[in-house]
């Protein structure tokens, strides 16, 4: 490779990495460090590269080339693997996945993948609309015991609600989980339309979050994240010219109390914080970080994009011993 794609515009940039991405299986790329076996279509499981265990929790997905730990949350691409699982830098994961060092995928499979994406994107948009559908508002309910408990004691906007949700859904089967008792937060892309949902899962009335250890001795996660998570927010606020945009939900209502005059937006985790397609009307961004290293790189990243399409960007973080926005509200030290 004679060019650097470092060099190159974002856009063009973000394309040729894709592109060298896609020629690759990613299975076949992970498949030099762990034994991975096939389950379902286009997922494969194994254990996991990045943490002991005897039961395998890392999945693999050819179709979409992400990766994912149960175990231990490690997730990303070809290239997050090749730096994080072989040591490479950038550049040299990117000449690894354009050059000829792994076995190349045809043009008819990636074809039949984009394809077997697409439907898959449409059935988790619809498990999260038929969520919001049967969702409350939050009044009198858990999510509202919840929320209190969080500090939060102002109106609470539209886009939250309560249900009684399953955790789990197996598209195959069509066996759900039981059903549990959560805050349901609205995403909303550029369509306007919801598009995804984000549950923050309770026990004891809503006195606590969802709490259990699986048998392996890992935690189960509280927050659950169903339909399309990239290119989208929770929106408690309006569509504004300057949008305040942190990364989850009781920070962004903490920041929503805290700053009653704007419009603060949410993204579901930070590693789609960069990712989000901001509307027109949208000129500016304050990036409400949280003080950890995950938060301070996601809030980078994002700055990194969202200034070179053309938005203002300003950053802002919770007072230095504070990790987050909702612990300075609370006032709980780390
Ligand atoms: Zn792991």
């Amino acid at each position: 490779m004679s060019s650097s794609p470092a060099r190159l515009p974002s856009a063009e940039f973000e394309q040729l990495v894709k592109a060298a991405k896609d020629r690759h299986n990613l299975s076949d790329i992970i498949g030099r460090h762990t034994t991975l076996k096939a389950r379902g279509r286009s997922e494969k499981v194994g254990l996991c590269p990045f943490h002991n265990e005897r039961t395998p929790s890392f999945e693999v997905n050819d179709s979409n080339g992400q990766y994912y730990c149960h175990g231990c949350g490690k997730s990303g691409d070809a290239i997050t693997f090749l730096m994080e699982g072989e040591g490479m830098t950038f550049r040299q994961a990117y000449e690894a996945l354009a050059g000829d060092e792994f076995p190349v995928i045809s043009e008819e499979e990636r074809a039949r993948r984009k394809a077997e994406d697409e439907e898959k994107m449409a059935e988790r948009i619809a498990v999260a609309k038929e969520i919001w559908a049967a969702s409350i508002p939050p009044k009198g309910t858990p999510a509202e015991v919840y929320l209190r408990s969080r500090g939060i004691v102002m109106d609470l906007p539209e886009t939250v609600r309560f249900a009684m949700t399953p955790r789990w859904r197996n598209a195959e089967t069509g066996e759900v989980g039981r059903d549990i008792p959560a805050v349901v937060f609205a995403m909303q892309d550029n369509s306007d339309d919801i598009v995804g949902v984000q549950c923050v899962f309770l026990e004891d009335g809503g006195r606590r979050k969802y709490e259990r250890t699986r048998a392996d001795g890992t935690k189960a996660k509280a927050k659950l994240t169903f339909g399309k998570l990239v290119g989208s927010a929770i929106r408690l606020g309006p569509v504004a010219e300057q949008i305040v945009y942190c990364e989850g939900p009781e920070d962004g209502l903490t920041l929503a109390q805290l700053l009653p005059h704007m419009s603060v937006w949410v993204s579901c985790g930070t590693a789609v914080m960069p990712r989000m397609i901001f509307p027109r009307a949208v000129q500016s961004l304050i990036l409400a970080g949280d003080n950890n290293i995950a938060g301070r790189k996601a809030v980078v990243a994002a700055r990194i994009v969202h200034s070179s399409q053309g938005l203002k960007v300003e950053e802002v973080f919770p007072d230095p011993p504070f990790k987050d926005w909702n612990d300075q509200l609370m006032g709980v030290r780390s």
